[in-house]
């Protein structure tokens, strides 16, 4: 369905008319309607641009999120576990 709009007058308070020629004219000030495609370049160039802007952010939420409840174990001299494996290890290797 394709629908039609005045460029000139507040969308709340357009009605169509058609004019004697045949054609469909704003009810308000007269002037020509326009198509209205379904999906404007506009949009898809704006939501591009909010989603480059908004993913890293929401990326970076997640990774945030997801160290907090289980933080990398990076300090290995503290991991007494570990070392208990691995000199477990040494003593089978023996
Ligand atoms: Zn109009």
């Amino acid at each position: 369905m394709v629908r039609y709009y005045c460029p000139y007058c507040n969308p709340k308070y357009q009605f169509q008319k058609q004019s004697s020629k045949g054609n469909l004219i704003c009810g308000l000030c007269g002037e020509d309607l326009v198509k209205k495609p379904l999906i404007r370049l506009n949009q898809i160039i704006a939501l591009v641009a909010a989603s480059s802007l908004l993913l890293p952010l929401i990326y970076t939420f997640i990774f945030l999120i997801k160290n907090q409840l289980n933080p990398p174990n990076k300090n290995y001299q503290a991991n007494s576990r570990l070392m208990i494996i691995i000199k477990d290890e040494i003593f089978k290797l023996n």
